[in-house]
């Protein structure tokens, strides 16, 4: 039975991968501080040990081992910069050491925060970045850059199989919507599910593209597996941009809800646009997106419902 180490698996996405696992028949062991969760919810299947990973070490062995703890939310990461550098640059370390010891393949999840505020859209991997290195969000940007330099210089001193992926705005089942974890989608469709005022940060116009949890898992699991992907550096995401005001009118529209918008002070920093050239991923993993903004939105609309009896 093939053994998969995950940082972060309690999360969002670390949930979903830990599912995939199990079902793909790997033995899955956690290691999650749950400092950013509501609740436990891995598998019971899975091996869990509580603790940051900047503090974790084990003598096991590991085929695959992720390293997908971190603090992506920007309200959340700017009032917890030294936690979020943390599991970047300590925590990425102690799991390259583990995956070295194994000879296992290490995937990290980065960002496509690594991007910073870019001019060149859809945004390839060989765009170096525009990005300030002690500004607001740099402790999360920064770190994240950090970590994809350690990674690959335990590839070039070991010969290690690294690789690195750099997700775009990805949503769906499982993710926050409450307080300061709240990304945009979840935030936006909670306040409109109860009528509150959308909380649109400067003039809506800045730009995301977003990705449903299900095509990042696809994506995910053959990068992780693929032969082909050895070494490779993967924007996984959607070209498809969208400006935050109109996220707020597609939300507001499919709930049929009578929130207003409250335009708020605008976030500092916050990239004006974003969205992924995802031509090498499609042409390494022979991965295509699937689901579209409005059946996503409605899917996680249909949850997030569910969830709270809203
Ligand atoms: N945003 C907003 N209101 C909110 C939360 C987010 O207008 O309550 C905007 C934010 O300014 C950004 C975009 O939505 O331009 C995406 O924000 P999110 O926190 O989801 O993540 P980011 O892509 O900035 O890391």
């Amino acid at each position: 039975m093939q053994k998969i180490l995950i940082s972060g698996g309690n999360g969002f996405l670390g949930s979903h991968l830990c599912d995939k696992a199990i079902n793909e028949g790997l033995s899955v062991t956690v290691v999650d501080d749950l400092s950013t969760s509501k609740e436990k919810q891995v598998p019971k299947d899975t091996h869990f040990i509580k603790k940051p990973v900047e503090k974790f070490d084990t003598k096991e062995k590991f085929d695959f081992v992720v390293h997908l703890a971190a603090r992506p939310s920007p309200d959340d990461y700017t009032r917890n910069p030294l936690a979020t550098i943390d599991s970047n640059d300590v925590g990425t370390r102690n799991m390259l050491e583990i995956a070295h010891r194994s000879n296992a393949t290490f995937f990290y999840t980065s960002t496509s925060e690594v991007y910073g505020d870019p001019d060149v859209l859809p945004i390839p991997e060989t765009y170096f970045g525009y990005v300030n290195p002690n500004g607001a969000r740099s402790c999360y940007d920064e770190s994240k850059r950090f970590s994809e330099a350690l990674i690959k210089a335990y590839e070039r001193q070991y010969g290690m199989d690294v690789r690195i992926e750099r997700p775009f705005n990805v949503y769906g089942p499982r993710i926050r919507e409450d307080g300061f974890y709240g990304r945009v989608i979840p935030r936006f469709i909670d306040q409109a599910l109860r009528n509150k005022p959308i909380t649109v940060y400067g003039d809506g116009k800045q730009t995301r593209s977003y990705l449903y949890f299900a095509d990042w898992l696809e994506a995910t699991w053959k990068f992780l597996k693929d032969p082909k992907a050895k070494g490779a550096v993967l924007n996984i995401g959607s070209n498809a941009e969208i400006s935050v005001m109109s996220l707020a009118e597609k939300i507001l529209n499919i709930t049929k809800s009578r929130s207003r918008i409250a335009y708020l002070p605008p976030r500092e920093e916050d990239p004006k646009r974003r969205a992924a050239d995802i031509s090498l991923a499609r042409k390494i993993l022979e991965w295509e997106p699937e689901v579209g903004l409005e059946e996503g939105l409605v899917k996680t609309i249909w949850w997030l419902r569910e969830k709270n009896r809203l």
